[in-house]
Formats: C-alpha cells, sequence, structure tokens
C-alpha cells in the first residue's frame, strides 16, 4: 500500500500528467508571467463555474479576506464577526486593519457559526459578518444572510475550504458557495480541493463596480497607469498559477465526488463507534470534505492520534485552540468558557486524510486502526 498522506498531491500530478507540463511550458514560453492571459481566462471560467460572478483574483486566501474588507470601506475601530473556531486568517487580517474582532460560538454538529449567538456578538459598530464554510460544508447561510440584512451590515464569505459545494434553500434552488453573500473569498493553497502549486487566491462579487474597485485595490490602487486613486497593496495571482487552475477546474466536481466517496466509506466503518461522532451532513448544503472530521467523545483524542501515527497514519487537528483563547487575538472580554462548543470542538476533533486519490485499501487501512483504537 501507499504510504498515506493528508493530501496526496504527487497522484493528483500523475493524473493530470503531460497535460500539467504542456500548461505550464506554455506559461514559460509566453514568459508573461504575471498578468499573462490565463489569469483573465481562469477568472472568467470560475466565474462561470460560480453561476455568473465576477472573479478577482489575489495572491492568497489571507489577502482575499483582506481586499473584502478594504472594499467595503471599513474604518478602524468597526466591528466584524468571526466564528470562534475557525483559521487564524479570517480574524487576522480584520486585526491587521484595526478593526474589533466580536467571536461567535460555533455548532457541535456542524462546526460553523451558529445564527442564533449573532445577537449576543451584536453592537452597533459591527459592519460585517464573515461567516466560513469550514471543512466544506456551508455554515447555515439563511439565517445570517437575514441577520445582517435587518441589521444593514455586509457578509463575507470565507469559502477558502469549500470551493466548489452548493447552499441548497428550502424551495430546493442551489447556489454556489461564496456567492450567496455581498462579497466571497477563496484560497488555492495546495491542500485546498481547487489548489494550484504555490499561493493563490480570488475575491468573488456579483457588482461589476465593486469588481473592478477589488481589482483596483489588489492593484496598488492604481486607477490608470501611474495614477493612485487610493492606497491599495500588491496582491496578485501569476501566470503559472492560473495555468495551473486553468487545468484543474473542469475536475473539481469530480475531484469533490471522489472525496465525497471516501467519506462515505469512512462513515460506514465509523457509525458504530459510541465514542465517535461521524461527520454532520447539513439538509442546506452539499459536503465537499476539504476535511473529514471526527469528533472522539471519550476524552481520547490525542491518544487516537498517536496510536494512529504508530502505524504510519497521519492525523490533524483542526484547529487545537479556538482562536479567542490564542495570544494574538486575547482579549479579556472573551476568557476561557466564552465560547464552549468551539472549546469543546478544539479538545475533540481530529481530520483523517481525505484527498480524490485515496483507494478504499487505504481507506480501509485507516478505519482498521480508528476502530481497532476503540475495541
Ligand atoms: C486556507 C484558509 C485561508 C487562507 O488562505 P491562504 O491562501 O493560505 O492565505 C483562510 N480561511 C480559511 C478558512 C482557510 O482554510
Amino acid at each position: 500500500m501507499r504510504p498515506l498522506k493528508m493530501v496526496d498531491l504527487e497522484l493528483e500530478r500523475r493524473f493530470l500528467g503531460p497535460r500539467l507540463d504542456a500548461a505550464i511550458s506554455e506559461v514559460l514560453a509566453h514568459t508573461q508571467f504575471i498578468r499573462g492571459p490565463e489569469v483573465h481566462k481562469f477568472a472568467q471560467e470560475l466565474g462561470n463555474y460560480l453561476g455568473g460572478t465576477k472573479v478577482i483574483p489575489c495572491a492568497n486566501g489571507t489577502d482575499a479576506l483582506q481586499l473584502a474588507l478594504m472594499a467595503l470601506d471599513l474604518k478602524p475601530g468597526d466591528g466584524v464577526i468571526v466564528p470562534a473556531f475557525t483559521y487564524v486568517a479570517t480574524a487576522e487580517v480584520a486585526a491587521l486593519l484595526h478593526l474589533k474582532v466580536r467571536w461567535v460560538d460555533v455548532s457541535l454538529d456542524h462546526f460553523n457559526l451558529l445564527p442564533e449567538e449573532l445577537e449576543k456578538a451584536w453592537s452597533p459598530e459591527i459592519k460585517a459578518i464573515i461567516p466560513v464554510h469550514l471543512f466544506g460544508q456551508a455554515a447555515p447561510m439563511q439565517e445570517i444572510l437575514e441577520f445582517a440584512r435587518i441589521k444593514g451590515v455586509s457578509v463575507i464569505e470565507d469559502t477558502a475550504q469549500a470551493l466548489g459545494a452548493d447552499y441548497i434553500f428550502p424551495s430546493g434552488e442551489r447556489r454556489k458557495l461564496g456567492t450567496l453573500g455581498e462579497i466571497g473569498c477563496t484560497s488555492f493553497f495546495p491542500s485546498k480541493n481547487l489548489s494550484c502549486y504555490g499561493d493563490g487566491g480570488a475575491v468573488f462579487t456579483a457588482s461589476e463596480a465593486q469588481a473592478a474597485r477589488i481589482a483596483r485595490i489588489a492593484n496598488h490602487g492604481q486607477d490608470t497607469l501611474y495614477e493612485f486613486a487610493e492606497v491599495g497593496v500588491n496582491s496578485r495571482l501569476d501566470s503559472l498559477q492560473a495555468a495551473i487552475l486553468r487545468l484543474k477546474l473542469p475536475y473539481l466536481d469530480e475531484f469533490n465526488a471522489r472525496r465525497r466517496a471516501a467519506a462515505e466509506l469512512y462513515d460506514g466503518y465509523f457509525h458504530d463507534i459510541p465514542a465517535l461522532q461521524i461527520p454532520y451532513r447539513a439538509p442546506w448544503s452539499t459536503h465537499i470534505f476539504h476535511q473529514y472530521t471526527l469528533r472522539v467523545l471519550d476524552g481520547r483524542r490525542d491518544a487516537l492520534k498517536a496510536y494512529l501515527a504508530e502505524r504510519g497514519i497521519p492525523a490533524m487537528v483542526y484547529y487545537p485552540k479556538p482562536l479567542h483563547l490564542q495570544p494574538a487575538y486575547y482579549n479579556s472580554a472573551y476568557p476561557e468558557g466564552s465560547f464552549p462548543n468551539a472549546e469543546r470542538l478544539a479538545k475533540e476533533v481530529i481530520s483523517l486524510p481525505i484527498h480524490p486519490f485515496l483507494s478504499e485499501d487505504q481507506i480501509y487501512y485507516i478505519a482498521e486502526g480508528v476502530r481497532e483504537f476503540f475495541k
């Protein structure tokens, strides 16, 4: 059996084969490494895939979030609501822009922001809410969007872990995650579901004017050549990365389906272990399993991780400490105990390897390791 990895990019590279080398060679031949034709074409293709949204490529997912906040003209001291249980980038950009981060607790089932907790975090300085679609499944967007509409604030979706997943409305209507809020953000970091071979990211908006503004901010605030209308940043997706992403985009749905199939196999092995909570499937979302994340309910999460490591089975804890308890973000208004679900998940979650090239043998081997531990 092939050695196990959380994500196996080598197998993906073999799958893409000579087409990958051809796509890269084309960029090497025209040498337009920055603002080459691939970047624009990729933005168009991803926009079509998402149902006709405008896509502004940028340097990484963290920048995408920063560009979104800058485009909303938030001022120092304005507040943004962020889930307490997520990757740090979401909160980091808000802090960098001197915005006040206001945490909200998350669900023990779907791990995403709990809409019923929003009112608790509310204060008049709040100007935006950033729900994160964690591990590949949508936050309860309808309730979040409704809360934002009533309060008159913007919603920025952090879609870094859920690109390609659908939101399912009660009517049955489906929309791609990242296109429900005012602005959507994503990352093409190598481990994400749609990934490049370096850093990359993108911002989504339905508004032509907002797209132009975001593109301007991402290009030093430049209006026309050497006319700088506002303070911006340098945040670009380069042509090589765009060429790789163009090649991979047509496989996104297939790759996500393969992840889902792997998750279903895992579920079958784990559903009868009382100490494990298998991933919840929210009725309002498809799940693209950026991570396959279990809750270990008997307090032995770290022991399980060590046991698996001895058998050559990698596992990761996303995330071992909620953001409100991180030294960089600590605020005495939110001591330990403030967000009990986030704090509990940090002690209970474990993510197993999942990617489109995980074989049934590998899944069986991993599952047997887990089952042995709980015997
Ligand atoms: C990966 C990730 C980001 C940041 O993306 P980078 O491209 O690494 O900057 C932001 N938010 C979430 C939820 C992520 O998983």
